[in-house]
């Protein structure tokens, strides 16, 4: 069914793009030239463009569409809210039923006792959140100079000054002054890039145990919490070593400092577990929930906190909030997503069929010529172009030249893949089926093919 037919023509459209409006991590004088792609509607995991054309979403929008486009149950759940409470705060000693509802539907969710929620509008304000509350958590028992949050580079947290700065994004903080006081960063777990003639097992150690001397160098009396995602999402779809988090883990328990787990690709299913903390097997403090939380048809995020932090927090007035934290109608778009991931078992299908079918048809791409590493966790994935398989070395030209040419190639085979420098990456929709994969993994080694031989023919295929 063609819904929109009405719209203007393609070129026309792109014109009042270019001149109106700004896209987020775009140089737009360079889009502008060339003209934006512009989806008109998608179904399932395929999106169709204002020219007709289909292209199979493997990334499920930004690593957020989990159950897949065209759900109309949440149509309807966003209908039916709108018409009984379209909006109402939660400031004013009140409430309302989805605020409430989806509260206590992510403490049955959530691991352990993760058991309250902070509503935020996305995973930014939610990271943003996660800074004033760790902070007032320890002001709150006699401890207000444990401030400091320590990250890790190449980590991705947001794009809001705090969330950024949280981040380890060398880019952004190159603009705008980032990042804020008393964010500190330790190299992430990277094996294929960084970790030299270490096995991965030794190089996760080592990584690991720069918390615990980032610990003794800044003092544990001054140090909040400690961020990561369970898997690196936007920094390259980075599988860490096996041994880095239960060292991390024992780490936390041996220091007196909170554990943040960005859930916000990892969690709803995507490492097929409802939450990463429970493939890692870690034990977080604080969990940052969105993107996946309503499969992108809401904007929604959150800070899921333990019982204990909670209590601490509720002894007084935490000054913070959002005008849309909670907001009604997103709560219940948020409820009918996690209702269908959960009666149509999706998050176990991706566990015991369709996350380990990917796996054995993604992992065989190690074999390709020119790739150095492929990597899977669940349902988001990547693999590392190289010159040099052996070496693990990166490209003479500027990082991305390559990854940027695949990306060009994988559109052309419709497909949308994203490249994160020379790394192509993946992470689609929950609900794909055999079938689905099989078409996938079609275009994916048709795109490696393709980018290989153009690297080739323009000689790009130097160390
Ligand atoms: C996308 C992302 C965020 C930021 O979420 P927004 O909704 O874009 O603000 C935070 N953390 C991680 C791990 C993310 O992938």
């Amino acid at each position: 069914m063609n819904i929109i037919t009405n719209h203007m023509p393609t070129d026309e459209l792109q014109a009042l793009d270019a001149a109106h409006h700004m896209h987020p991590f775009t140089a737009n004088d360079n889009l502008a030239a060339k003209g934006a792609r512009i989806i008109t509607r998608a179904n399932g995991i395929t999106l169709t463009d204002s020219d007709g054309k289909e292209l199979l979403d493997a990334m499920a929008g930004l690593w957020c569409v989990n159950i897949g486009y065209g759900r109309h149950e949440l149509a309807e759940a966003a209908a039916r809210q709108m018409r009984e409470l379209p909006y109402y705060n939660t400031f004013f000693q009140t409430s309302h039923v989805p605020a409430i509802a989806l509260a206590a539907k992510l403490a049955e969710l959530a691991p352990g006792d993760l058991n309250h929620v902070f509503y935020a509008g996305s995973g930014s304000e939610a990271n943003d959140t996660n800074i004033r509350l760790v902070r007032h958590y320890w002001a709150s028992k006699g401890k207000p100079d444990k401030k400091i949050i320590i990250s890790r580079k190449n980590a991705y947290h947001g794009s809001t000054v705090a969330a950024a700065s949280l981040g380890g994004m060398a880019a952004m903080h190159a603009q705008g002054g980032l990042p804020i006081p008393d964010i500190h960063h330790i190299e992430q777990p990277n094996w294929y890039a960084e970790g030299g003639d270490k096995t991965p097992e030794e190089f996760g150690l080592e990584r690991a145990r720069q918390l615990e001397q980032a610990i003794e160098m800044l003092g544990e009396d001054k140090i909040a919490a400690f961020i990561a995602e369970p898997v690196q999402g936007a920094g390259g779809v980075i599988v860490p070593p096996e041994t880095y988090w239960p060292e991390i883990q024992r780490i936390c328990d041996a220091h007196e400092i909170l554990l943040i787990a960005d859930e916000v690709i990892c969690g709803f299913g995507r490492t097929g577990n409802w939450f990463g903390s429970q493939t890692y097997n870690i034990r977080p403090d604080v969990m940052t929930i969105a993107k996946g939380l309503s499969s992108g048809y809401a904007p929604i995020g959150g800070s899921m906190v333990s019982d204990e932090v909670a209590a601490v927090i509720a002894g007084g007035e935490f000054a913070h909030g959002y005008t849309y934290s909670g907001h009604p109608v997103a709560a219940a778009v948020a409820l009918e997503n996690l209702r269908i991931l959960e009666e149509e078992n999706i998050v176990d299908n991706v566990r015991d069929n369709i996350a380990p079918y990917l796996a054995e048809k993604w992992n065989a791409l190690a074999d390709h010529p020119f790739v150095g590493q492929a990597s899977i966790a669940g349902m988001m994935a990547s693999v590392a172009l190289t010159p040099d398989k052996s070496a693990r070395a990166p490209f003479a030209a500027k990082a991305g030249t390559i990854g940027l040419i695949g990306r060009g190639k994988s559109f052309d085979n419709g497909l949308v893949m994203r490249h994160v420098g020379d790394r192509m990456i993946i992470s689609p929709p929950l609900v794909m089926t055999r079938a689905d994969i099989d078409t996938m993994m079609e275009r994916v080694i048709r795109t490696l093919d393709q980018t290989y031989a153009a690297a080739k023919e323009q000689g790009l295929l130097k160390a």
